[in-house]
């Protein structure tokens, strides 16, 4: 089995999320693994959602795992924008073009021709492949499920394998998963007869616009940097309502402000912070409530592998290898599963090794480079060996 071939036959599984095609895939993949002669287990913790572990187990030694998605984005309304057929995977040049290609169908196909690999090499340790449901709508039926009800094995290190290309290929080893702070202010003023605006004083919509405008350069402090760069994003006006009718003044406007969080960063400070910008800002023109999201929404720290970690280092031995150069370990901009692994199941956690481009998914004519699917075959069986030899 030829993983650009593997990669197709994914592809033309649709499994975008919303939908049902995760279990097509599952299936499919626990077909492949009887043919490989690969043990496996299907877990599905919400019915018609299922993850898949592949396991290898040659003995006594470390348990590595690598871990991927079956899920998708769907296609929506890019879908005149595709110059392929999303769903047949389409080699142009040195790309091939398909839904998933990048994130990350050629690297669950990867992983498990690597693992066939590790089966057959000579040494001891054990390999899984974990593969989720619903990472793309935020894995409740996949790894949120598998680390909550504790239904992984017990696993001494991880690495996901989402694209590490944001730009280039294998342009970092992502250690660092950023965090989320997500909250509305409610801005309060006068309302009333527009014909009086001005001794009404500034209406709420115009008040939320200066705060929105000093958000936009607003940087929250990071108490304690992690060993990984990683940035901190701040998106004001993520949503927006106010306003009554021609003629009247508006009283009330309601906006929303989204931080990505770098690790380090603590909550106490950046909600006071928050609260002194709002109160600059407002300087007595408006009441401003600050009202943060329920749950892992409205906080949720970043989080990082520290990069003399063993499997970090695996990976960049593996990097050296088979890319011939050492990665620079850096942040991930997008979510991953990683936050569950490492944050509710404690694993160590790579956030992301893999073949693709980040900045190529969720949107028309994703691609993955050929070689770059071949690379991660390597790549990973590398990896494996690398880790459980503890060479670095
Ligand atoms: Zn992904």
């Amino acid at each position: 089995m030829d993983v650009l071939s593997l990669t197709a036959e994914l592809v033309a599984i649709d499994s975008s999320n919303p939908g049902v095609g995760e279990q097509e895939v599952v299936t499919r993949l626990e077909q492949l693994c009887t043919e490989l002669g690969l043990p496996h287990q299907r877990i599905e913790p919400v019915q018609g959602r299922p993850n898949l572990i592949v396991t290898v187990d040659k003995g006594p030694g470390p348990h590595l795992a690598l871990s991927g998605h079956v899920d998708t984005k769907p296609v929506g309304d890019a879908l005149k924008l595709w110059e392929t057929d999303p769903f047949t995977l389409t080699t142009v040049g040195d790309d091939a073009f398909g839904l998933g290609s990048s994130d990350m169908k050629g690297a669950v196909a990867a992983m498990l021709l690597a693992i066939r690999r590790f089966a057959d090499a000579p040494g001891s340790g054990t390999v899984s492949a974990v593969l989720t449901a619903d990472e793309e709508q935020g894995s409740a039926a996949g790894a949120q499920a598998l680390t909550q009800q504790k239904l992984l094995p017990d696993i001494d290190a991880m690495v996901i394998c989402e694209p590490s290309g944001i730009e280039r290929p294998w342009e970092a080893l992502h250690l660092a998963s950023r965090g989320i702070c997500c909250f509305e202010l409610d801005i309060w003023t006068n309302q009333g007869h527009s014909g009086l605006s001005p001794v009404l004083g500034r209406n709420a919509t115009l008040v939320a616009a200066d705060l929105l405008k000093a958000f936009e350069s607003f940087h929250p402090s990071v108490t304690h940097p992690g060993h990984v760069p990683c940035p901190v994003t701040v998106n004001p006006g993520m949503i927006i309502e106010g306003g009554v009718a021609f003629g009247t003044w508006p009283g009330h406007c309601r906006v929303g402000v989204e931080i990505r969080l770098a690790p380090g960063m603590d909550e106490h400070v950046v909600k006071n912070e928050v609260r002194q910008l709002v109160n600059s800002v407002t300087d007595g023109q408006a009441q401003v409530d600050i009202n943060y999201r329920p749950g892992s929404l409205g906080w949720m720290d970043g989080i990082e592998l520290d990069p003399a970690h063993a499997v970090a280092q695996a990976c960049q031995s593996a990097a050296k290898t088979v890319l011939g150069h050492h990665l620079e370990p850096s942040g991930y901009p997008g979510g991953t599963d990683a936050s569950y692994f490492m944050r509710e199941a404690g694993i160590p956690t790579v956030t992301s090794l893999g073949p693709g481009w980040l900045s190529v998914a969720h949107g028309p004519n994703e691609r993955v480079g050929v070689a770059q699917l071949y690379q991660s075959v390597d790549l990973y069986e590398a990896v494996a060996a690398a880790y459980m030899t503890g060479q670095t």
